[in-house]
């Protein structure tokens, strides 16, 4: 059972959390619990990092987590524990505060540095919901995911060891099952093979809760966020979006990798690996929310859910040179890997004198100085170029497979609200077609899609 930041956002919600954990478990249920940190609070580590970089005082921001987190802590009614939990909290605080006047004296902040610190959020929030637990009279142990989590060094986003990180997990969790207890464990973060800690990526509960869930063969994977499940699309855009029951492993993860935050993008492989259903649900309500499984029912809908990249750019690379020579897209793509940038789609024309490809707009000019390495002269590749401020459109649906004019439906929809396209792409396992818009015109080609096929 995982719980994202916004249902952990105050003492009331870390409550209503570990109610819930506590009547699934009085269900004849053994419930794992893995935590986000309090919402708000990984951005706020971020900047205290930055802010300690530029040699600013980040006492007020110390200060502003303290509260924070004491204030969650209304709901620890015993004296003793909250004073316990209280002094765990200063600890942590004091911790942080060395790290962030490491960064200060250093004057450098790396990428280990940056996991070392945000690891905080989630060491307070599962200590804190651990603790109300055990308030309500069960028994509850707080885990760090260093012990259970192993990763390469990839810090912000490091890969994990699954082999490896599931025997520790089953070691550590199935007696405290056995003791009765219910384990409140860590999202987000994990421990190098070096033992530096790590974090698996913005938004990475998700996945913890899933890695864990697959280490212990759990019968079913929860995600407790603040929305009814996996909708239509993000109701923040469309208003008239609506959940979805039922979708498939490859549904989901397609929708997921194209940007709905609902789920992180690796969510979904380790309970493929184990066939463990995936449940997305609202902590604050009783809804049944979606569940994800290998195969679902069949659904007479073609486009089952539309998602949204923000913050992308098309990056261009041409030259007549490269007409028929072998290898120019295989090293344009090396480079790209060999430096961790990370191709959402490719296109290229037919007539094989350009290529184009989307990534994220952070990574625009690490992507062009790699291929500028990669290509030195102009004989292959001759210009390189951009456009910064698009956005990915993904439409997203098994029904689609095989029918029959989809694409078109779908392009005459856009073109109907006088929406331009930049660059199209569809999966091959066509659960999924793509597209490239301006920024100006991602929500807009959103809702066009949403009328014309989920209304
Ligand atoms: P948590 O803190 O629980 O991890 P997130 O903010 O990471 O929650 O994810 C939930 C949010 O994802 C929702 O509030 C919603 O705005 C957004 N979202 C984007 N796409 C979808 C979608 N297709 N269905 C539901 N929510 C979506
Ligand atoms: N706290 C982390 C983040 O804000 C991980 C998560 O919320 O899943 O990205
Ligand atoms: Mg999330």
């Amino acid at each position: 059972m995982k719980y994202g930041g916004t249902s952990v956002e105050n003492a009331e919600k870390f409550l209503n959390s570990a109610k819930i954990a506590i009547e699934t478990y009085n269900k004849g249920n053994e419930v794992v619990v893995i935590v986000s940190a309090m919402s708000g609070v990984t951005d706020m580590l971020l900047d205290a990092a930055n802010k300690s970089l530029k040699g600013e005082n980040i006492s007020q921001i110390i200060n502003e987590l303290r509260s924070k987190h004491f204030e969650a802590c209304k709901n620890i009614i015993d004296k003793e524990l909250l004073s316990n939990t209280k002094k765990s909290i200063e600890n942590l605080l004091l911790d942080l505060e060395k790290s962030l006047m490491g960064v200060h004296y250093l004057g450098e902040l790396s990428l280990r540095s940056k996991d070392r610190i945000v690891s905080f959020g989630e060491r307070l929030s599962s200590l804190i919901l651990s603790k109300t637990i055990q308030s309500q009279g069960l028994s509850s142990e707080k885990i760090d995911a260093f012990s259970l989590i192993v990763t390469n060094n990839m810090f912000g986003e490091a890969s994990v060891f699954f082999d490896k990180s599931y025997t520790k997990i089953s070691d550590s969790i199935s007696p405290l099952l056995k003791k009765d207890t219910i384990p409140v464990i860590t999202g987000f973060i994990a421990k190098s093979i070096d033992g530096d800690i790590t974090t698996l990526g913005r938004g990475g509960s998700d996945y913890t809760a899933s890695i864990v869930g697959a280490g212990i063969d759990a019968d079913e994977i929860w995600i407790m966020t603040d929305v009814d499940g996996i909708m239509t699309t993000n109701p923040k855009i469309c208003s008239s979006a609506y959940t979805i029951p039922e979708m498939s492993y490859l549904e989901a993860m397609e929708l997921a990798y194209f940007g709905a935050k609902v789920l992180h993008p690796r969510t979904i492989e380790p309970a493929i690996s184990k066939n463990i259903p995936v449940r997305v649900k609202n902590s604050t309500s009783d809804s049944l929310g979606t569940l994800i499984l290998k195969n679902t029912k069949k659904n007479h809908k073609v486009v089952k859910a539309i998602s949204i990249i923000e913050n992308a750019s098309i990056i261009y690379v041409s030259g007549a040179g490269m007409i028929g020579v072998p290898g120019v897209a295989a090293n344009v793509f090396k480079a790209l890997g060999d430096n961790n940038i990370n191709v959402y789609m490719i296109s290229q024309g037919s007539s094989e004198a350009n290529i184009s490809f989307v990534v994220s707009e952070k990574d625009v000019e690490k992507s062009e100085n790699a291929l500028r390495k990669a290509f030195p002269t102009k004989d292959l590749v001759r210009d390189i170029s951009h456009i910064k401020g698009v956005n990915i459109i993904s439409v997203v649906g098994k029904g689609m497979q095989g029918a029959v004019g989809t694409a078109a439906g779908l392009f005459s929809a856009i073109a109907k609200d006088n929406i331009n396209i930049l660059m199209i792409s569809q999966g091959s396992s066509e659960v999924s077609i793509s597209f490239v818009v301006s920024k100006e015109d991602g929500h807009r080609a959103i809702r066009a899609i949403h009328k014309a096929y989920l209304e």
